[in-house]
């Protein structure tokens, strides 16, 4: 595609999973590139997957898409503040971008990368295009250059990996603050956004919270109503702030494993995954937090879960596109055909193993499950029913509303053996799962009652 550079060509700066004005080194570098050049500036939003899967579901479920936008209108309303909008492509097609860039004739495009296939292979048609495209990183807590290996030797176990960066004392950058320095709005021809259906986010557009929050026995803690966005990044920072001014955190060890507790475990990987909320910002605070009260070993796992997240970051910068074949890294695996009714059965809660139905319940109707429940409802996936990993991990995409592809993936890979742990695969004993972590049968009546919602 041959471009020629007209004088109001713009900084565009892509959001992808990173919808948040606070720490944004990709951001800062776009506007500042904006202003020394004289040029005008463009946000521009590709919102996740609309399309359906082999499966037969969309990509990204009604309740995932709701957060999302609530995150994107969190982002519209920041940006408003600086006199910018946040525009919204309809979706990462070949033809939309195309479409995209002859309407404006970037100048560059500044990202914030998600090292997974599909996300790497938008920004590859458009380096193909010729257009200059500057990615700053790829949203983990040390930056390639500080690692004590290079992202091409990444160690494959996860121990391993944890132990170098420990040993190894690298700081963490601490978090940027808010850019101050904005150049113009980039103006759009007339006519161009309705000829491209584009639009603009409506930084007042309200929050589906009925959907969010609708089903009362979720297990998660939202803010009250009226701090919508929900999904915003002013609502991250609260939320981080509320769970380590409650003690959460000093307690973390003791109560990541609980089943139902909307105070267990941390919940940043809601707003982590839009990327409203940084790791290093959560980080930072999480630091902050131990320098006033002291250090816990619940502070400290906290620190050893955010690694994980990097773990499977990284694994991906490195292994890409070959971690999502079927048998993942694994030399073979063999095939495994579906069975519809397996599916329908595992999706809907209707195993007949009642943990497990439970989990598949509580997904389907809150878009979240502690990370035992994960575990568990995966293992019984591929362990039990024989499935495709793949399967599972779609099922997962579009119902989690914190859905990340490179923890998804990390993750369903290393329950099924075909990623990089050499322990070959982790079986979860549904019963002693159960027993272990819901003695007392709350959890499962939590789920498996009649629901009694009008
Ligand atoms: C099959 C399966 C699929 C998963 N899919 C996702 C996913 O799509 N998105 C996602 O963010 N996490 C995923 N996880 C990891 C984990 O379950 C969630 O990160 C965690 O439950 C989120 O809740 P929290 O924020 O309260 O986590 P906390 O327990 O409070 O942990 C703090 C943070 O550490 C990171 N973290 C914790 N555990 C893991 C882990 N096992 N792998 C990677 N990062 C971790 C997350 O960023 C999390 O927010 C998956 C786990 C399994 C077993």
């Amino acid at each position: 595609m041959s471009r020629s550079l007209p004088l109001g060509a713009p900084v565009v700066h892509l959001f992808i999973a990173d919808l948040r004005l606070h720490d944004h080194a990709a951001l800062h570098a776009g506007l500042a590139q904006a202003l020394a050049e004289g040029r005008p500036w463009l946000a521009l939003w590709l919102p996740p997957p609309a399309q359906p899967t082999p499966w037969g579901w969309p990509r990204t479920g009604a309740r995932r898409l709701a957060w999302w936008h609530s995150a994107a209108h969190g982002l519209a309303q920041g940006l408003a503040r600086h006199g910018h909008p946040l525009w919204c492509l309809p979706d990462g097609t070949t033809a939309t971008l195309q479409a995209w860039i002859s309407a404006c004739s970037p100048a560059a495009v500044h990202v914030l990368e998600v090292p997974a296939p599909e996300e790497r292979a938008v920004l590859q048609t458009l380096v193909a295009w010729g257009i200059p495209v500057h990615r700053h990183g790829i949203g983990t807590l040390h930056e390639a250059a500080d690692l004590p290996f290079t992202p091409e030797a990444v160690p494959t176990v996860f121990t391993a990996f944890r132990q170098a960066v420990e040993r190894a004392h690298t700081p963490v950058p601490g978090p940027l603050p808010v850019p101050t320095r904005w150049p113009a709005a980039w103006q759009p021809a007339e006519n161009i956004a309705d000829r491209l259906g584009w639009r603009c986010l409506d930084p007042q557009a309200p929050d589906d919270t009925a959907l969010l929050a609708g089903d009362a026995r979720h297990a998660l803690p939202w803010p009250p109503a009226d701090e919508a966005p929900w999904g915003g990044e002013a609502a991250a920072l609260r939320h981080l702030q509320r769970y380590l001014d409650g003690g959460h955190a000093r307690r973390y060890k003791a109560t990541r494993n609980h089943l139902a507790d909307p105070w267990g475990s941390s919940h940043w990987s809601l707003w982590l995954a839009t990327g409203a909320l940084s790791p290093r910002q959560a980080l930072a605070a999480l630091r902050a937090h131990e320098a006033a009260h002291g250090a816990t070993d619940g502070t400290y796992w906290l620190w050893f879960e955010l690694l994980w997240r990097d773990h499977f970051r990284w694994l991906h910068r490195r292994f890409g596109a070959a971690l999502y074949r079927a048998r993942g890294l694994a030399p073979h695996a063999p095939p495994r055909p579906l069975d519809p009714q397996r599916l329908a059965r595992w999706m809907q809660g209707e195993t007949g193993c009642d943990i497990v139905d439970a989990g598949m319940r509580e997904l389907a109707a809150s878009g979240y499950l502690s990370n035992r429940m994960r575990q568990i409802v995966a293992s019984y996936w591929l362990h039990e029913l024989q499935g495709d990993w793949r399967v599972g991990a779609a099922w997962f995409e579009a119902q989690l509303l914190d859905h990340d592809p490179c923890s998804n993936t990390g993750n369903w890979l290393y329950i099924a053996g075909l990623g990089t742990d050499p322990r070959g695969g982790r079986r979860f004993d549904p019963r002693k799962q159960a027993a272990q972590h819901d003695p007392d049968g709350a959890y499962r009546r939590r789920w498996l009652a009649p629901d009694t919602r009008p």
